[in-house]
Order: C-alpha cells, then structure tokens, then sequence
C-alpha cells in the first residue's frame, strides 16, 4: 500500500518560465487557480489536473512530500507552493543534495515526528529528471520510481500506480 508520494516540483509539478523556481523574485503574486507570476512577470503554471490529483491522494490519507533540486534561501519553491495555496506537503526537502538521500532524511523526519514508519515499497517518487530517478532507485531500493516522461506521460497518471 502507498502511504507517501514524492513529487520533483519544476517541470513536474508545474511548468515555469525561468526553469527553475529558485530563479523567480519575489514577491509572487497568484494570477489564477494554478498560475502565478514572479515580480519580473515570469509565469508558473501547475499542470493540468495536478491540483485534483493531490486532493485525491489527500483525500485517501496518503501522505505528500517534495524533493526538489533549488536553492533553500530564499525557498522560492514553499513560496510558490503557498502562493498557489498548496501548503500541504510534508516537510519539503529543497536543496541541491542527492535526491536519494533527501528521500532517506524525508523519512527520518516523518519517524521522528510521527512515529510512523515507512517503508521504501509503500514510497512513489515521480521525477522528469532521469539522473534523479536512477538516483532514487540506487539509494532506496524496492522504491516505486516513475520516470514522468516514460513510465507516465502526465503526472496525473500516478493514481494507476496506487
Ligand atoms: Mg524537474
């Protein structure tokens, strides 16, 4: 059973005009239900379908996490998650260490904090990065990787895998 869902932000989650979230400037201001602009008037926009997509594994009591290669301070990816109002993932890890172990630190936190513990199989991770994905794989073993431009062509299609 899948307890805890991972998702890659940029290029996942959502498409962005500089690439990266850590490269929009502050302050960010929501232009529509899935969009908001950087002050420079750089757009990001979360994927079609994404935002149903998170309130129905919320809704099926499966917990959500980030793991995504940006800059920390200033952590322009929470800053994005809150301005589109999707403050619900538990405890982002925004950082440019490898994906694998911010899987593993993820992990520790939620243990620590809940008590609860999960297991590499009941763990999907969704990234477009190929290099995170193999990474993942290496250092979690038995995890449920999805390639999001191989295994799923649209992130919507995690729920096939739950
Ligand atoms: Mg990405």
């Amino acid at each position: 059973m899948i307890k805890l869902v991972i998702f890659d932000a940029d290029d996942t989650l959502w498409a962005i005009d500089r690439g990266f979230a850590s490269l929009l400037k502050p302050p960010l201001k929501r232009t529509g239900l899935d969009s908001l602009e950087d002050a420079e008037g750089k757009k990001l926009r979360l994927f079609e379908g994404v935002r149903e997509l998170l309130n129905s594994l919320r809704e099926k009591g499966i917990l959500l996490s980030i793991a995504s290669s940006n800059q920390y301070n200033p952590n322009m990816v929470e800053e994005c998650l809150k301005t589109l109002d999707l403050d619900f993932f538990v405890y982002p890890q925004v950082n440019y260490r490898d994906k694998g172990e911010n899987v593993k630190t993820l992990l520790s936190i939620i243990y620590e904090n809940h008590g609860e513990k999960i297991n590499y199989d009941e763990i999907i991770f969704v990234d477009d990065s190929e290099a995170h994905i193999f990474n993942v794989k290496n250092l979690c073993p038995g995890i449920k990787v999805l390639h999001l431009g191989s295994d799923i062509s649209d992130v919507t299609e995690i729920k096939n895998y739950i």
